[in-house]
């Protein structure tokens, strides 16, 4: 039987494929660098373990839908696989398994114990009401119950989940194992075990690395400018920190539209437009912007903090920004990485600037498993502490090697997990 369905030759790739062939490519450049060969540069490019399930839903009105959600350990050689769950229309296998790639080098460059792990529920959540949600979540728990745990895989919020996200997964897993387990996820509500700070940590991490990055350039805050894209967790704390820090936070946009202020946007005000409306679309003080337009401004700082994949190699060229600081994971496109590069834009990547939230979820397990509680004050001074010291360690490093700050984190990296492997040996 012939098809009569061509599919055109230039088919783009899914955000999630593409997303993984980035990470796979980032991989292969730093396992050739290190002179690995073929077996470590797999052993490294495979994921440990992969989880599909199938997450059969009641829907308030009594219909049922079944749902696919994954969990995607890539690699625990250092420590427990860590990552977050992510609920969004978009969620494939592909996308995970770069997701959780990316976890292990974050973990290993910023030397937390934990290896990579990343989970999605392929779900647009603003579609369903918060019972439904939490039957969505309670079930996938219990799906991939066998394979997390403490000492195994912890799971934190990402796109389209939160603290509540965390409670229930929680939850669920104490239920079943039949007693409390705090540690079992991060980023859960401060009254059962939460750290206090973890919601602002990522956040503050980008913010703490945009200032040491435009000082690097030889910027004073005070006198630059900025966009956010993204104005969920990483991004709307990141506009509050700069527009704190005295940047003209110019613009920053969701996935319904962008807004502009020349004079930089009040911060505060346009948060609660926000919480009231649910999106910055309509925000009186700001005046509309094509969002694509957006990343494309004549700003010192460049922040995406939306998805991944949205600077290409088709909009890399019209970049005006001098620094760009990676919130989202996998924002940029190996192609448009070398012609940032190229043009001399200093690109900070995701696996640092954004670690402040696996940072403060590594705080929260500790005292979690120590049950004592630290000071918000303790939390910010540690995290700052830490993003700091790897922020300086990586520009050291990278003057050293003559490499892009990307190029000489992932080796960095992808060398302390090839060499736990190594120390520890293969098994049988
Ligand atoms: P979130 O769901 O809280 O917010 C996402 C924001 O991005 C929303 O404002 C949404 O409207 C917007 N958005 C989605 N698609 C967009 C598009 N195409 N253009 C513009 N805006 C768009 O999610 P989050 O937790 O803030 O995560 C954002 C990014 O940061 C993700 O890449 C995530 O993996 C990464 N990240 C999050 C954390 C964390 O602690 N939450 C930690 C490290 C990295």
């Amino acid at each position: 039987m012939t098809s009569t369905h061509v599919l055109p030759a230039t088919e783009p790739l899914s955000r999630g494929t593409q997303a993984w062939e980035n990470a796979q490519s980032q991989l292969t450049d730093a396992a050739q660098s290190l002179g690995y060969d073929d077996g470590l540069h797999q052993l490294l490019a495979r994921p440990r373990r992969e989880m599909t399930v199938s997450v059969p839903l009641r829907r308030d009105n009594g219909d049922v839908e079944v749902l696919t959600g994954y969990r995607v350990q890539h690699n625990f050689s250092r420590g427990p696989a860590k990552g977050g769950l992510r609920f969004s229309p978009d969620v494939s296998l592909d996308e995970v398994r770069a997701l959780s790639m990316w976890m292990t080098w974050k973990c290993a460059l910023l030397d937390v114990p934990y290896g990579g792990a990343k989970g999605g529920v392929t779900i647009d959540p603003r579609c369903y009401s918060t019972r439904e949600l939490e039957r969505v979540t309670r079930r996938y728990t219990s799906e991939i119950l066998p394979i997390i745990g403490p000492e195994r895989d912890i799971p934190a919020p990402d796109i389209g989940t939160d603290e509540r996200t965390m409670a229930w997964m929680m939850d669920t897993y104490s239920v079943n194992v039949g007693y409390t387990v705090p540690s079992v996820v991060t980023g859960k509500p401060v009254s059962i075990g939460g750290s206090l700070g973890r919601s602002s940590a990522t956040s503050k991490g980008v913010a703490h690395i945009s200032l040491a990055g435009l000082e690097h350039l030889g910027l004073q805050p005070g006198k630059c400018s900025a966009a956010v894209q993204g104005f969920g967790k990483v991004g709307a704390g990141t506009a509050a920190y700069l527009a704190d820090a005295g940047v003209r936070v110019q613009a920053v946009s969701d996935q319904y539209g962008a807004i502009y202020a020349e004079d930089g946007i009040d911060v505060p005000a346009l948060t609660e437009h926000v919480a009231h409306t649910g999106t910055v679309n309509g925000f009186p003080d700001g005046d509309p912007l094509d969002p694509s337009a957006l990343l494309e401004l004549d700003v010192d700082a460049l922040v995406p903090a939306a998805v991944e994949g949205v600077l290409t190699e088709d909009n890399a060229p019209r970049v005006r920004a001098k620094l760009i600081v990676e919130g989202a994971n996998g924002p940029t496109t190996a192609a448009a990485d070398q012609i940032l590069n190229d043009l001399g834009v200093l690109v900070v990547p995701d696996i640092l600037a954004n670690a402040g939230g696996v940072i403060v979820s590594y705080f929260e397990w500790v005292q979690g498993n120590q049950a004592y509680w630290w000071t918000a004050a303790e939390v910010d001074e540690r995290l700052k502490q830490r993003m700091l010291a790897a922020w300086e360690s990586l520009v050291a490093s990278s003057q050293e090697t003559g490499l892009s700050l990307r190029r000489t984190a992932t080796i960095t990296a992808v060398k302390r997990v090839a060499d736990a492997h190594l120390i520890r040996g293969m098994y049988p």
